[in-house]
C-alpha cells in the first residue's frame, strides 16, 4: 500500500526543518517526510547572523542548546547611510553560525525526532482527493514549501515570484578577524540606497562578511551583478579581504504572497518573509516553519486556515510595521534620523532591534519622534 504522508515538507533549510521538528513534537506517531535537493550539511549563502528571537524558536522545537558552543554577540555598532554611527550592547546577544554548520544541525535533529529525510529534488505537484501528490509518487494530507527564495513550489502552483523591487540581493563572503573582534557591524550605504554592507565575527578568528541592495538598483547600475557586489564588497571592507564569496536573492516580505494554496503552506522564504530593514530571514523562517508544521497536526482538515491565523497573530502587526517602515526607509534621511535617535536613547536602540531582528513595533511617540527628527532633517537639505 501506498504511504500517505501527514507532512511532506520540501527543502531542508531553517523554514522547513522547524516545520519537520514541530510536527514530530506534536504527534510523534505523524508520518513526516523531509525531501531536499541537497545533502546535508551544505552551505547556503547568508550572513549567518542569528538573531536571539531565533533561539527563542529552537527553545520551543525543544533544541535550546543547538548552538550553545557558538561565542553569543554582545555588541552592535550600526552605520547610517549618513554617517550617524551607534554602538551599544543588545539586550539579548545574536549569534553567528555558519549555514553550513546550523542547517545540517537542524536537518540532523529532525531524523532523531523520526522524520524520514531524502535527497529529492521536487518537479511537479498536483491536488488530488484531498491530497497533494509529490511527483507523481510520494502523497501527503499536507505540504509545506520550505524550498526557498525561487521555491519551485510557489511556481508550480501558479503564485507568482516576488516583484522585483520587493527583492534584494546580497553576497557573502569569509574573513580573517582577530579572536578579540567580537562586535558585529551594519554599515549601510548611501550610494545605491536601500544597501548595506556588514561584518559579523563568527567567534573563530573569521568573520562572515558582505554587501546586499535591491535589485532594482543592481539592474540601474548597468553593470553585471557580480562586478557591482564583489567590487562593493571589496571596496567598503578594505581590510577583510573575503573568500568563498557567494550570492542570492532575497525576497522581502512586502512582497509577501498568501500563505499557501490549498493544503501547501508556505514557509520561511518561499513565503517571502525576510525582513526589509535588515535582511533577516532566519527567525521568520523558523517561526513560519513551526507554524506550518504544526497545523498540518492540530488541523489536519484544513491546515491553511490555521496556519494563515497563526501567523496572523505572530506577525500580523509586526508585518504591517516593516511594510510602512520600508515605504518610509526609501529615504536615506529617514534612517539618519531613526538611528540618530537610537544613539541618543538606549530604550530606542533596543526596539530598533526588535523591529529588524524580532516580531516588533513601533509605538506611535517614538514614530512621531523619528518623523519630526526627518522632517527637521529634510528641511535642512537632507531628504
Ligand atoms: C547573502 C545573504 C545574507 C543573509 N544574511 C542573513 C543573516 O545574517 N541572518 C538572517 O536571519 N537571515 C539572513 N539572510 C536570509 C536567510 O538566509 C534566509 O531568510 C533563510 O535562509 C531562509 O530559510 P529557508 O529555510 O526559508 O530557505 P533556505 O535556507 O534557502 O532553504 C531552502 C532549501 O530548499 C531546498 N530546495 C530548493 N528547491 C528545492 C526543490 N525543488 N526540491 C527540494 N528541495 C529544494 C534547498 O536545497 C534548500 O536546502 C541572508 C540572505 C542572503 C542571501
Amino acid at each position: 500500500m501506498t504511504t500517505v504522508w501527514d507532512l511532506v515538507v520540501v527543502g531542508g533549510g531553517p523554514a522547513g526543518s522547524a516545520a519537520a521538528l514541530r510536527a514530530k513534537q506534536l504527534d510523534p506517531d505523524a508520518r513526516v517526510l523531509l525531501l531536499d535537493r541537497d545533502d546535508f550539511p551544505r552551505d547556503k549563502a547568508c550572513g549567518d547572523g542569528i538573531a536571539a528571537h531565533g533561539r527563542d524558536e529552537l527553545a520551543l522545537l525543544g533544541l535550546p542548546d543547538l548552538i550553545a558552543d557558538y561565542r553569543p554577540t554582545q555588541r552592535l555598532s550600526v552605520v547610517s547611510p549618513g554617517g550617524v554611527r551607534v554602538s551599544a550592547t543588545v539586550a539579548r546577544p545574536n549569534h553567528v553560525v555558519p549555514r553550513l554548520v546550523f542547517d545540517a544541525r537542524l536537518v540532523e535533529a529532525a531524523r532523531a525526532r523520526g522524520v524520514e529525510v531524502r535527497r529529492h529534488r521536487v518537479r511537479s505537484l498536483a491536488a488530488h482527493d484531498g491530497q497533494v501528490l509529490v511527483d507523481g509518487e510520494v502523497r501527503a494530507r499536507a505540504v509545506v514549501a520550505a524550498d526557498g527564495a525561487q521555491s519551485t513550489v510557489r511556481r508550480l502552483l501558479g503564485v507568482p515570484p516576488t516583484p522585483d523591487r520587493h527583492t534584494a540581493i546580497a553576497v557573502r563572503g569569509y574573513a580573517d578577524l582577530p579572536d578579540a573582534d567580537d562586535a558585529q557591524l551594519i554599515a549601510m550605504q548611501r550610494a545605491g540606497w536601500p544597501a548595506y554592507a556588514w561584518a559579523f565575527p563568527i567567534g573563530d578568528g573569521t568573520a562572515n562578511v558582505g554587501f546586499g541592495m535591491l535589485l532594482p538598483k543592481l539592474r540601474a547600475t548597468g553593470l553585471p551583478g557580480r562586478r557591482v557586489l564583489y567590487g562593493r564588497l571589496a571596496e567598503l571592507l578594505p581590510d577583510l579581504p573575503a573568500r568563498d564569496l557567494r550570492a542570492h536573492h532575497l525576497p522581502l516580505s512586502p512582497g509577501r504572497p498568501r500563505p499557501g494554496v490549498g493544503r501547501v503552506m508556505f514557509a520561511g522564504d518561499a513565503a517571502s518573509l525576510i525582513n526589509p530593514l535588515t535582511g533577516e530571514g532566519i527567525y521568520y523562517a523558523l517561526l513560519s516553519g513551526r507554524l506550518a508544521g504544526e497545523a498540518a497536526v492540530t488541523a489536519p482538515a484544513d491546515p491553511l486556515a490555521a496556519y494563515r491565523r497563526g501567523l496572523r497573530r505572530a506577525l500580523g502587526r509586526h508585518l504591517r510595521t516593516t511594510d510602512v517602515l520600508a515605504r518610509a526607509a526609501q529615504s536615506p534621511g529617514f534612517i539618519d534620523a531613526a538611528i540618530a535617535t537610537a544613539a541618543r536613547r538606549p530604550e530606542v536602540f533596543d526596539l530598533l532591534v526588535e523591529v529588524g531582528l524580532g516580531a516588533g513595533t513601533v509605538p506611535i511617540p517614538l514614530a512621531w519622534s523619528v518623523v519630526s527628527r526627518w522632517l527637521m532633517g529634510s528641511l535642512r537639505g537632507n531628504p
